[in-house]
């Protein structure tokens, strides 16, 4: 069976996490603090906070951000719906707004139809790494006054316009999940430019507790914390900060990796009538997190079918992306229809990619598509 994922973990990974153990600190301490200044340097961003997982980062990005009870925040319906329930989480509304069919990512045109007088906020997705337009979602919020906050769970070690993702905004939210890039089994980071957000961020994830375990342990004169606000249990464990590290030094080349699989897979896929490949648009650098093709009209098979004839011969695949706005948890939302997210969502297949992994798998992929997608066997040399 070719697997659709798996997370790229050595013996350096292992080694790194029984060091942690043995150490004697194994929740929020030294290695997290590593691990997040070794983060910061990688993206570019003044501040990164280490955090439990993506979502966790999502709810305190909104508070710092000042989004409560009345607000609304515009985000894409097509992302997985941890990105809507941050919003949910605050009490505020998230309101759906349509994507872009090339990228599948927030359309900036649809996005600016949608703010109104209780906008407070963009949450914008780089959906399966694939950068969003930053610039566009900058301009807006500066024109309407409005925080932009990126949910970047798929996306460590993308690029837009020559930096990382991170470097670009107030609050971008990263997630280690297996499932991302880059994994330390659950976990999630915040990168921010604002000083005052990275205090409150690090006050947030840990009760609200004016210092922390470390710096108490460390100090020769004795330290009484304080709690300055209601504050949360989202931190991360020095254990899986060890792993952060290990993992974050393979980044860039788990991502020129990916890339190379993605270059062969569009060569393989490229003239087939129907099929739309992921593309980049200019000063975006994709990790690949997902490879997701788009089977349109014009195909001669469907989605479906396609998914249980690759399933018959040992492929997983998945479908695309979902929709948030068509699930029982946001029906009372009623929100309108999204025509592009959901033809999207119906229309497309994710393919297995993963380090490493081998050139017979990644042929196997291309050849059963390929002989499912012609109606005649594809020439195979003869
Ligand atoms: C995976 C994912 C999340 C959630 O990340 P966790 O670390 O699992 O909480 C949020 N948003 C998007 C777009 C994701 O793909």
């Amino acid at each position: 069976m070719i697997p659709l994922a798996k997370p790229y973990l050595t013996e350096e990974e292992a080694q790194a996490a029984y060091d942690t153990i043995l150490s004697g600190w194994i929740t929020q301490g030294p290695r997290v603090q590593e691990f997040e200044e070794k983060f910061a340097v990688y993206t570019g961003a003044p501040y990164a906070v280490a955090v439990s997982n993506c979502t966790t980062a999502l709810h305190l990005s909104m508070i710092v951000a000042g989004v409560g009870p009345g607000d609304e925040v515009i985000c894409p319906s097509l992302s997985y719906i941890a990105t809507a329930n941050a919003i949910r989480y605050v009490g505020a509304t998230p309101v759906f707004a349509d994507v872009l069919k090339g990228s599948s990512n927030l359309d900036p045109v649809e996005t600016e139809k949608k703010i109104t007088s209780k906008t407070r906020a963009i949450l914008v997705v780089h959906q399966l790494g694939m950068p969003a337009d930053i610039n566009a979602f900058h301009e807006l919020c500066g024109k309407y006054q409005l925080q932009l906050i990126e949910d970047a769970a798929c996306a460590a070690g993308s690029q837009y316009m020559g930096n990382k993702i991170g470097f670009h905004s107030e609050l971008v939210c990263f997630s280690f999940h297996p499932r991302k890039v880059i994994s330390t089994g659950d976990g999630g980071m915040i990168t921010t430019n604002r000083k005052d957000y990275y205090e409150r961020l690090k006050l947030l994830r840990q009760h609200g507790m004016s210092v922390n375990d470390r710096v108490r342990h460390e100090s020769d004169k004795l330290i009484f914390e304080e709690y300055l606000e209601v504050g949360y249990n989202y931190r991360m464990t020095d254990i899986q900060a060890s792993v952060g590290i290990r993992q974050l030094e393979k980044l860039d080349w788990i991502v020129k990796e990916r890339r190379k699989i993605a270059a062969q897979y569009n060569t393989a896929f490229n003239h087939v009538p129907g099929i739309i490949l992921p593309q980049e648009e200019d000063g975006s650098y994709c990790n690949y997190q997902s490879y997701s093709v788009y089977l349109s009209k014009d195909c001669v098979i469907d989605r479906n079918t396609l998914m249980q004839a690759l399933l018959d011969a040992g492929i997983a695949s998945r479908r695309g992306v979902m929709t948030i706005h068509r699930e029982k948890a946001y029906q009372q939302y009623n929100q309108e229809e999204l025509p592009v997210s959901e033809d999207i969502n119906e229309r497309s297949i994710i393919l297995p990619l993963f380090i490493p992994m081998a050139q017979e798998e990644v042929q196997q992929v291309v050849n059963v598509f390929l002989r499912l997608l012609f109606p005649v066997p594809v020439a195979t040399g003869q």
